[in-house]
């Protein structure tokens, strides 16, 4: 019996975020979303430079007016030292609560560090550019390669879309991006369903489209970074977020597409956003899915996410290498890939599709 069956059929305890916070200057309100988590005397904050300058420095005066003793750890990365280190600060400290501001580094240590340590975390993103900022796992670079690591989920997430909106438009566009592919990751799940005998869940699988769907769904208001236009991108992350809580896997947001990400990440010197990696990885697997990849190469042009490997300042051998070697990212994972693509198939798709020339 596969893991996901097993979700199906027996009792399981689903983590998600108890508080979800969100809207203008929602960072002014902290100290009342954390209430929920009871009498907190000591936290850590984890940032970096230039997150503790956007909100870290308020979250810090805010905790610190409620009455909590805080203490700021400014992270240089997001490495295992690092995870020691913040495990370290939170012993020390006797910190009750972690609170991650940032993007995505701070909000993985925090994640994962508070996880090892016993004690909840608030998530207060910065920019949306991944679905991370909601989900349970984290990603943390271990000896040169960021791995994903289980951890849980944020007890409140802040979500100031006053931030969010003033964000650099790349990172949103991007968490579009990571989102968006969900539509392709969805569909290699039920592929391994349906070839492999894979676990499924229709519940996991149904919140992944939605989240996507939503995207879709306001794609042309994306660019004009509203505040209500941010909000529909934060709801699509945090969604996404709980479609991998529910599954209790990243399977519902992580397919072949995701797959052609890493594989990048691997080859590349200096690989673009994971959610522009994605959007790419997205339109071509869509194409090898037998779906609607035009609409999906549409949809990410319409919100300004880069279409061709040029624009990503990627070069036309590495991303057919990338494809080609990305069934050898986590090779337990069924996806459209199978058992990998020739170099004249992984050529001819991006061609197809207009990734490379
Ligand atoms: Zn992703």
């Amino acid at each position: 019996m596969g893991k996901s069956e097993e979700i199906t059929l027996g009792i399981r305890n689903i983590r998600l975020p108890a508080v979800l916070s969100r809207g203008p200057n929602a960072i002014e309100g902290i100290g009342s979303a954390m209430d929920l988590l009871g009498d907190l005397g000591r936290g850590l904050i984890i940032c970096d430079k230039i997150t503790y300058n956007i909100a870290g420095r308020r979250v810090e005066q805010l905790l610190n007016e409620k009455g909590m003793k805080i203490l700021v750890y400014s992270i240089p990365a997001a490495n295992g030292k690092v995870l020691d280190r913040a495990k370290g600060l939170i012993f020390k400290h006797g910190a009750e609560i972690a609170v991650g501001v940032g993007g995505g580094r701070p909000i993985d240590i925090a994640k994962k560090s508070s996880f090892d340590s016993g004690i909840p975390f608030v998530s207060v993103p910065t920019a949306p550019s991944h679905d991370g900022i909601g989900s349970a796992r984290a990603s943390i670079r271990l000896d040169g390669i960021n791995t994903s690591m289980a951890a849980h989920p944020p007890a409140v997430i802040v979500a100031d879309t006053t931030i969010l909106s003033n964000a650099p438009y790349r990172l949103i566009a991007s968490g579009c991006g990571d989102v968006i592919s969900n539509i392709t990751a969805v569909r290699d799940w039920e592929i391994g369903r349906d070839e492999n005998g894979e676990g499924f869940s229709e519940y996991a699988a149904e919140l992944s489209r939605l989240s996507a769907k939503l995207l879709i769904r306001h794609a042309s208001e994306i660019p004009e970074k509203t505040g209500n236009s941010t909000r529909v991108v934060v709801d699509a992350l945090i969604t996404s977020g709980i479609a991998m809580a529910v599954a209790d896997s990243s399977r519902p947001a992580s397919g072949a597409e995701h797959k052609f990400s890493h594989s990048l990440d691997r080859i590349v010197e200096r690989p673009a956003l994971h959610g522009e990696q994605c959007a790419l990885g997205s339109i071509v697997t869509a194409y090898l899915q037998g779906g609607d990849w035009e609409m999906l190469r549409d949809v990410m042009e319409t919100i300004g996410i880069p279409t061709t490997a040029s624009a990503l300042g990627l070069k036309r051998e590495e991303v057919i290498r990338a494809l080609m070697e990305a069934k050898d990212i986590r090779p337990e994972r069924y996806t459209i890939l199978g058992k990998g693509l020739t170099c004249q198939e992984a050529e001819e798709a991006l061609k197809h599709v207009g990734i490379i020339d």
